[in-house]
């Protein structure tokens, strides 16, 4: 008997552009084309929350006349408080899981998937996604997400919980089937230096490989270390400078730093220290290429003194390039949830404010909001 399939949507949210863009694509391929609106419509709606815009959709949500799936990092964080006003919270990854709910719904596909939490039951997630099954995008067009993953554990950051410590890498073939499309080429990554590693350590190989395809055999504009693919400052070394210079459009190489001071960035388990940083801006310096430095401040334990020092590196970065600052926002699922962000010393708005007017400093050291206003990269680095 012939049985119609439901018409799914896809609710458009700016910042989560890019897991339309991956979620389309995997669910074309199950016979869902997921349709695009500004309200709940069709017979399901799918939500991607982050933890900043998260709370703007609670009331659409629990409202919603219409079956409602919502996913993304802040449902995979807190699903048992979205289990509230959802009817399904995807939990975790959702290529494989989305399709497979969506059939479940259906009545084609007898199992309840796994990854996939309800009012009523949860069964945690029993795999992971292997990149080349799916394609970053088809219609919807969105990054070339290279890599998932990280074997790090910042305690501020989401990515590990979601995906996992293991770095998973898409081959150069699928890579090369996506970049087919495009020309300006913009890799996702948690770290685009990493590409073909465990993740501690470029794998230079790999990343002249992947660079090489891209530029000398498909003649391809390709940014890399940049948004959304920055880097972490270990893996900025002459080596990879090289790499950047000889195959990539880019002028400058964007990385995170977090802290001038030791002691915080030991208790945010960055495993680098300030003088990697401080290597990291002399390496781009002498390869002519403008360092842009991820830094966070207002973390809970930071001391007046720990608060100086990130003030006197910020100072230091901008004699060589640019700074792009957060303050720090205690996001659910990381082991820093529920703590408070601490003010910043006076000084902080003096030389920050002046440095911001000449042109050094972007983000916000206020508003935490900003950083998550234009993507839903998931890096983080
Ligand atoms: S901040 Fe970067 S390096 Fe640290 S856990 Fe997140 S993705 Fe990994």
């Amino acid at each position: 008997m012939y049985h119609a399939m439901k018409t799914v949507c896809w609710r458009t949210i700016s910042s989560q552009k890019n897991s339309f863009a991956a979620l389309y694509a995997a669910c074309e391929r199950y016979g869902y084309h997921l349709q695009p609106v500004q309200k709940p419509e069709g017979d399901i709606v799918c939500y991607s929350l982050n933890s900043i815009n998260a709370s703007q959709y609670y009331r659409e949500i629990a409202e919603s006349p219409v079956c409602t799936i919502v996913g993304g990092p802040h449902a995979t964080a807190c699903y048992p408080e979205i289990t509230g006003i959802a009817d399904y919270v995807i939990v975790g990854e959702g290529e494989y899981t989305l399709p497979s709910l969506l059939s479940w719904i259906d009545k084609t596909n007898p199992r309840f998937p796994t990854g996939v939490a309800t009012k009523d039951r949860y069964t945690p997630l029993d795999n992971t996604v292997i990149l080349d099954s799916f394609p970053c995008y088809t219609k919807i067009k969105g990054y070339i997400e290279i890599s998932r993953g990280c074997p790090f554990s910042c305690a501020y950051c989401q990515t590990p919980a979601i995906f996992g410590h293991l770095m998973r890498h898409r081959s150069l073939y699928a890579i090369q089937q996506a970049a087919k499309s495009v020309h300006h080429v913009r890799l996702l990554s948690p770290n685009a230096l990493a590409y073909g590693s465990n993740g501690r350590e470029p794998h230079y190989q790999s990343i002249r490989s992947l660079l090489s395809m891209l530029h000398d055999e498909m003649n391809k504009e390709v940014y890399f270390g940049t948004f959304p693919a920055e880097v972490r400052p270990e893996f900025v070394t002459p080596g990879s400078l090289d790499l950047i210079r000889r195959y990539c459009a880019n002028t400058r190489l964007h990385f995170g730093a977090q802290s001038g001071s030791d002691r915080v960035l030991k208790k945010l388990n960055r495993r680098h220290t300030v003088h990697d940083v401080c290597v990291a801006v002399e390496n781009c310096r002498d390869a002519d290429i403008i360092p842009v430095v991820d830094i966070i401040m207002g973390f809970p334990f930071e001391e007046d003194e720990d608060q100086k020092e990130t003030l006197q590196l910020i100072r230091w970065i901008a004699g060589y390039g640019k700074i792009h600052l957060h303050r720090f926002i205690p996001l659910p699922g990381t082991p820093l949830a529920g703590t408070t962000s601490r003010d910043l010393i006076p000084a902080a708005d003096t030389t920050l404010g002046k440095l911001a007017l000449q042109g050094f400093i972007t983000g916000s050291w206020n508003r935490p909001e900003i950083r998550f206003s234009t993507s839903d990269s998931n890096n983080n680095v």
